[in-house]
């Protein structure tokens, strides 16, 4: 292929930018056919050096296009060495930490492999073994897989890693926070000694630089966001309610057409099926995915969210992780995650590839606490949309009652750039003003009681600011 062939995309006649760092042949054209044709920052600084064979530690989050970053590399490297793989084995390996990220790493994969021999596995907990063993016993060029299953299938000797030479671990901290931390030392060290290391986290705590220290060689270290800083085309909100007002406040601000396509997080699988029921009670038709839900159930919940057929998912923490599902317009945290920088991947659903995303946390005061720990890592303090705390709880313990839950929603407002007047305590949605609509909130849905749909766009709701969604 010449130089003017490998430089120009499909017919359009524009530079592939991939071909700069070194990317060829079917690899480019994938990207081109993907429209992927400008590399992301992750991509254009992890891919020359993994091409020349260095180590990766990677600090970025999904939707930055790590899988793509890593992804890359291993595949010009195994379609230049050809088909050469023994039985029961796989040439690559990538480890993540849930069964959704897996299958969306491997649909990129496909994606990028498009017109190339490169065959690719999945091994997965929840799903049939047989299928996995039988699928992996011809020996598999890319396996991704999570760390429970593919230790099961090394332990009982249907499958062998020391022909691979490639390891990838995705959202390492995701794999600690799950347990996983001793089988992904056993899976590296079941791998072949000279292999290429690549470990991509999106925060690093200290046992995180820890891993990496164990399993990386003079590794490159690349980065896209600060630490624990969240994307900046995201509007937050917080919107003060008691936790029994929480229901109500939600069906009000979901009747809401705007709100086109949201993730609902809730910190518990108990709580996150009590809030799809509610949801459902009031009229709404959500999807819930968690942790106790069977892979089927969550992949069907996914699918019905990503192609629309249900406007709302329900998720916990870690069933939504790596769940890149574009065009999410909000994001309601139902309450605060117990870790203050899961706020940050959980937020990280909405305002992807340069759209607008809202993302409104509802808090008990309880829970104000975790609010401030949130604040701390975005280093940023939230603007008040709704406080509907304004009439004291006689039944309350004066002492729970946090003096922030009654300072004056305008001047915390004021400096986030925001001065429309509204006051905290009255009857509000979480949006602002009431206004009043008598259309169906949503095609196919039955209005639920008390809910009034809102006109005008999510922006006015902010006064027509934008507050500030990062600090650095
Ligand atoms: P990831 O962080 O790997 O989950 O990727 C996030 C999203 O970015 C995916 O939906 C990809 O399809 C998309 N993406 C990755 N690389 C590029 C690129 N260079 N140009 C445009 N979109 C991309």
């Amino acid at each position: 292929m010449t130089n003017e062939n490998i430089l120009i995309g499909k017919d359009t006649g524009e530079l592939n930018g991939f071909a700069a760092l070194g990317i060829t042949g079917a690899l480019l054209k994938a990207t081109n056919a993907a429209g992927f044709t400008d590399p992301k920052p992750i991509q254009a600084q992890a891919i020359p050096p993994q091409l020349e064979g260095r180590d990766i530690f990677g600090i970025a989050q999904t939707g930055s296009g790590k899988t793509a970053a890593f992804a890359l590399p291993i595949l010009s490297k195994i379609i230049a060495l050809g088909t050469k793989r023994r039985p029961k084995t796989a040439r690559a390996l990538i480890l993540a930490p849930t069964r959704e990220l897996a299958v969306q790493i491997e649909e990129m994969i496909k994606l990028l492999a498009k017109g190339a021999h490169v065959s690719t596995a999945l091994v997965l907990g929840g799903v049939s073994r047989f299928s996995q063993v039988k699928k992996v016993a011809p020996g598999v060029d890319i396996l991704i897989a999570t760390p429970g299953r593919l230790t099961d299938l090394v332990r009982e000797g249907d499958l062998m890693l020391a022909d691979t030479k490639w390891l990838v671990l995705d959202e390492g901290d995701r794999m600690l926070d799950m347990g996983f931390i001793n089988d992904v030392k056993r899976i590296a060290k079941a791998t072949a000694p000279d292999r290429q290391t690549v470990l991509f986290s999106a925060t690093m705590p200290a046992e995180i630089a820890e891993l990496a220290k164990g399993l990386l060689k003079n590794p490159i270290r690349v980065e896209v966001a600060p630490h624990s800083t969240a994307a900046a085309e995201i509007v937050q909100g917080v919107v003060f309610a008691r936790t029994k007002q929480k229901r109500q406040v939600l069906a009000n601000m979901l009747a809401d057409e705007a709100m086109k396509s949201v993730i609902i997080f809730s910190r518990t699988k108990h709580g996150a099926d009590r809030v799809t029921k509610d949801l459902e009670r009031d009229g709404f038709k959500a999807a819930v995915i968690h942790g106790n839900k069977s892979q089927n159930a969550r992949q069907k919940a996914l699918n019905d969210f990503r192609e629309g057929s249900v406007r709302i998912l329900v998720a916990t923490d870690i069933a939504a992780r790596g769940i890149d599902v574009p065009g999410i317009s909000h994001v309601v945290n139902f309450d605060l995650p117990d870790e203050a920088e899961s706020y940050v991947h959980r937020i990280g659903r909405t305002g992807r590839n340069g759209m607008d995303g809202i993302a409104i946390t509802l808090c008990d005061p309880s829970e104000n606490s975790k609010l401030r720990q949130v604040e701390r890592i975005i280093r940023t303090k939230l603007p008040i949309v709704a406080d509907h705390l304004g009439s004291p709880d006689p039944q309350r313990n004066p002492a729970e009652k946090n003096e922030r839950s009654f300072e004056p929603a305008n001047d915390r407002n004021d400096r986030n750039g925001r001065r429309d007047g509204r006051r905290p305590g009255g009857a509000n949605n979480g949006f602002g003003k009431k206004r009043f609509g008598d259309k169906p909130a949503f095609a196919g849905e039955r209005k639920p009681e008390g809910a009034k749909p809102f006109k005008g766009n999510n922006k006015r709701r902010f006064g027509g600011k934008r507050p500030a969604a990062r600090a650095a």
